[in-house]
């Protein structure tokens, strides 16, 4: 980090701006440019996080030569690549998590698995512990949700995708899940973003609704410090001031978390439209955008569902969608 000091200062101005990164632990170069006098400091993650170096008094300016996320900046670091069962999320295949919103009963949920395993998924999702915006709202099965799950792995051998809501629960999602999915609602949930991250499970972490790229990518800062490894990052739409749609899918996340970090990108284009109809354009827009796979709901009876029905697509819809993403994703791998 370095300091751009007042012009003029004299030289116990720049002493004392010295004096107070020591107190803070913290050695400093002092430079001239411009006839500008610099203060440098090694920009350690966690030294500097707290200190408001723009409050030390003589100081004009501030940037900031190191990462805020250095876990999670990429670096000169190889791309993760995530296993997840057979597949590998993040090695230039498509991936796609497909499966209902939330898990209801038993018929819905292997049927719909059978349907994402025929249609080239490689992965099934389905919540058991529901996030909801109205406390009325179904909150999941719960319990009999994950052994349904794990039942509905058992029988097609697709990995589980499920989310945790709780620090309490991440052992019981844990023991079902492979990977854990961290919602929207709970990417700034500190506390669960480390019991995540300590789990020794894969992690699906997914973009608060009104949170920038560089709070993105510290909330996967959050997870990897914990000691998590396998993070894969799931845009699924910010808010806008339509009222017309649900979110607003940010597709340009896509090229710009490349350039941004090493972890692997999933779009998650239901939530991110809000509406069936609008799913598989955007889908094979994540595919052309670049994206590592999708995560994506699917209802065999949508009118039926008891959350997201608006925007689940049919099975026989995934099949096709699912093979004209992989051409597209394709087509835009070819430099
Ligand atoms: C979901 O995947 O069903 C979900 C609740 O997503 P989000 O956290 O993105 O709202
Ligand atoms: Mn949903």
């Amino acid at each position: 980090m370095i300091l751009v000091c007042s012009e003029g200062l004299s030289a116990s101005q720049i002493d004392a701006i010295r004096d107070v990164l020591t107190r803070r632990g913290l050695d400093s170069d002092v430079s001239e440019s411009h006839g500008r006098t610099l203060v440098s400091v090694r920009d350690e993650p966690g030294a500097l996080e707290d200190l408001s170096v723009d409050r030390i008094p003589g100081v004009d300016s501030v940037i900031r030569t190191g990462s805020p996320y250095p876990l999670a900046a990429l670096a000169d670091r190889e791309r993760t690549e995530v296993r997840m069962g057979a597949a590998r999320v993040g090695d230039g295949s498509f991936t796609v998590v497909a499966g209902p919103c939330s898990v209801e009963d038993r018929k819905q949920l292997l049927e719909t698995a059978a349907a994402v395993r025929s249609a080239g998924g490689d992965g099934l999702r389905g919540g058991a512990f529901k996030p909801r915006t109205s406390p009325y709202s179904f909150r999941g099965l719960e319990d009999e949700g994950l052994a349904l799950l794990a039942e509905a792995r058992e029988v097609t051998g697709l990995p589980v995708v499920t989310e945790v809501l709780d620090t309490r629960d991440v052992e019981r999602v844990a023991a079902v899940a492979d990977v854990l999915q961290l919602g929207s609602r709970n990417m700034h949930n500190a506390p669960l973003l480390r019991e995540a991250g300590a789990s020794g499970k894969a992690v699906l972490l997914k973009r608060g609704m009104a949170s920038t790229l560089a709070e993105f990518l510290l909330a996967a800062e959050t997870v990897l410090g914990a000691g998590g490894t396998d993070v894969i990052l799931c845009e699924r739409g910010i808010r806008s001031f339509d009222p017309g749609m649900r979110n607003i899918l940010d597709l340009n996340a896509v090229p710009a978390l490349r350039r941004m970090t090493h972890l692997p990108i999933l779009i998650d284009p239901s939530h991110g439209a809000g509406r069936a109809s609008l799913v598989p354009s955007l889908a094979l827009a994540a595919a052309a955008a670049g994206a590592d796979g999708l995560l994506i709901e699917v209802h065999p009876r949508p009118e039926m569902s008891r959350s997201d029905g608006s925007q689940a697509l049919l099975p026989d819809a995934l099949a096709s969608l699912v093979r004209r993403c992989r051409a597209v994703a394709e087509i835009a791998r070819e430099e």
